[in-house]
């Protein structure tokens, strides 16, 4: 079963009048795959941590963008041997392009489409051991550092997202998400369970 861990936790907050914000950064780990859903925007906090798991970034395979907003792809380009996924397709940096099922190869890794907050915006459906079906969300959810993250589902639902492009998707984005998954990972702010 595939590993999960939260290499870096979405972030979003305002230093000395300055925006400062980077997208969750998740490293799952299955059979010999490595993957990294959201590299996000900090260049330092994302090596020193891939350190840490003994990974070198040669080290991954795959790279799952839930979408292409550079606060959670701006460091895509570091890892030079990996294939990027993002909702519809692969990409290669020797320039091929080409569609993908919704599956990453040999893994229990799944994108599920999840428009919205961007028309094109993707979530990672993974089944893990330790906390079941984890989805990492992008920024379906995502709260601002600080701010109150509700667990009530209706709450979730409706909450305002101010950069949201398609409404009427986003809640039943959120809706699908909420429905499968027992954790959620959102864009920026801490994981949590999911009340059922
Ligand atoms: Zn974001």
């Amino acid at each position: 079963m595939p590993k999960i861990k939260l290499l870096i936790q979405g972030y979003a907050t305002e230093i000395n009048g300055v925006e400062s914000a980077s997208s969750a950064t998740t490293l799952i780990q299955d059979g010999n795959a490595n993957v990294i859903v959201d590299p996000g925007m900090n260049r330092k906090l994302l090596l020193d941590n891939l350190v840490k798991e003994g990974l070198k970034t040669e080290d991954i395979n795959y790279v799952i963008l839930t979408h292409t907003h550079l606060d959670h792809s701006l460091l895509v380009g570091i890892f030079n041997n990996a294939k990027v996924f993002d909702n519809s397709d692969v990409y290669s940096f020797d320039g091929k392009i080409s569609s993908h099922n919704g599956k990453i190869p040999n893994t229990d890794i799944e994108i599920i489409k999840t428009p919205g907050h961007d028309q094109f915006h993707c979530s990672v459906l993974v089944n893990t051991e330790e906390f079941g079906k984890v989805i990492i969300a992008g920024d379906v959810l995502w709260w601002r550092d600080g701010e109150k993250q509700e667990r009530d589902i209706l709450k979730l639902v409706d909450r305002e997202d101010p950069y949201v492009k398609d409404e009427k998707a986003l809640k039943e984005s959120r809706k699908k998400v909420l429905e499968v998954a027992d954790y959620i990972i959102p864009g920026h702010g801490p994981m949590f369970k999911v009340k059922k």
